[in-house]
């Protein structure tokens, strides 16, 4: 069985040497214990954090050993009274291809409406976080505008359709003419390209036609600076993820707008979604409607094979994703 492991703490951008591919025998079940063969796994633009080798808000990876990420598989034998062969369970025993676990921290998924490897973008963390940043720190209402920054991306496509689904206006911005297309394809109300303009603030504002009530803040540094301008006063910041920053190797300067935090009555929310998990049934609840209702689809980019596991996780730093990136094992 093979799994991926981090060779240093890479300074800037990461590369495919950062990674090696390991060979292990995977021993069978003991007493209490089952065995998982990983189908999907998850790359996540925090595990970035995770390879600075300092501790943020979670442990850094640890060198020369199975690095860990969302992952589902299915049950292949199993000594434990709650787990069955067949069982599709999903666990943080990502990048690597099958493990032996007591079952702690193992979830048993309900694949009757919800595609197994949904559970690791739209159904799963993914789609929380986006349910979280809208509902919580930002506190939308039917009838606001929203500004989805990342837009094509996982959390940022989900938030889309929630925000249409609660009945918002909303305004995209992502990298490309196909990704703007794919914004406007699951309901947003326009959509900009932020890699065709030269001034954000000005492309956003007329896409939409005037200011947002909220900012879903993906990507930090220059829409960051742009955000500060198209907010209404009182507007409200969801500070989700800040990508365009993740690689730097230097600090980078403040924005020289953030008067307008003061001027304009700004509120801006940081959130991890791990906090906020007692909104799950709420979330499960408004999910399973919107789904049965059509009013929200999962999209997924999927490369295939552990090997790509390093590629996958470096193309989401260089936009190669539609929604959520997945491996298929
Ligand atoms: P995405 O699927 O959005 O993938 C990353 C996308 O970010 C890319 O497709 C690319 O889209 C865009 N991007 C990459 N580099 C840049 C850049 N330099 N400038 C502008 N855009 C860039 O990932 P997720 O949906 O998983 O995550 C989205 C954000 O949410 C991230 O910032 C992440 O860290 C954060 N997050 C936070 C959580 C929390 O608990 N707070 C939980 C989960 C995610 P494009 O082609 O449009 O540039």
């Amino acid at each position: 069985s093979r799994e991926i492991h981090l060779t240093a703490y890479p300074k800037g951008e990461p590369t495919k040497d950062n990674f090696e591919m390991a060979e292990i025998d995977i021993r069978e079940p003991g007493e209490g214990e089952v065995r998982v063969v990983n189908k999907w796994l998850s790359v996540d633009p925090y595990m970035r954090g995770r390879m600075s080798g300092i501790r943020t808000y979670i442990d850094p990876f640890a060198l020369g050993a199975a690095m860990d990420g969302g992952a589902v598989g299915q049950v292949e034998s199993s000594n434990h009274p709650d787990f069955a062969p067949g069982d599709w369970v999903m666990s943080m025993h990502g990048w690597r291809e099958a493990y032996v676990t007591n079952g702690k921290g193992l979830q048993k998924l309900d694949t009757t409406h919800i595609a197994p490897e949904d559970y690791l973008g739209i159904a799963g963390l993914t789609g929380m976080t986006a349910y979280v940043g809208i509902k919580r720190c930002i506190d939308l209402k039917a009838g606001e505008t929203l500004w989805m920054s990342a837009g094509a991306g996982a959390v940022g496509s989900a938030g889309i359709q929630f925000a249409k689904a609660m009945g918002c206006k909303v305004v995209a911005t992502a990298g490309g003419p196909d990704k703007v297309d794919y914004c406007l394809s699951i309901g947003a109300d326009a959509a900009v390209d932020y890699k065709a303009t030269d001034n954000l603030a000005k492309s956003v504002r007329e896409a939409i036609g005037g200011g947002v009530d909220g900012y879903f803040e993906n990507v930090g540094g220059t829409h960051w600076t742009a955000a500060m301008e198209v907010l209404k006063p009182k507007g409200r910041i969801a500070a989700c993820g800040m990508i365009q920053r993740y690689n730097d190797a230097t600090a980078q300067p403040l924005p020289d707008n953030l008067a307008n935090i003061v001027a304009k009555s700004l509120r801006i929310q940081g959130f991890i979604v791990s906090d906020h998990f007692d909104m799950m049934p709420d979330f499960i609840a408004d999910l399973g409607q919107w789904m049965a209702a059509g009013k929200v689809r999962p999209r997924n980019t999927v490369k295939e094979g552990i090997a790509n596991m390093p590629a996958a996780f470096l193309g989401l730093f260089r936009g190669e994703n539609t929604g959520k990136m997945l491996v298929k094992l």
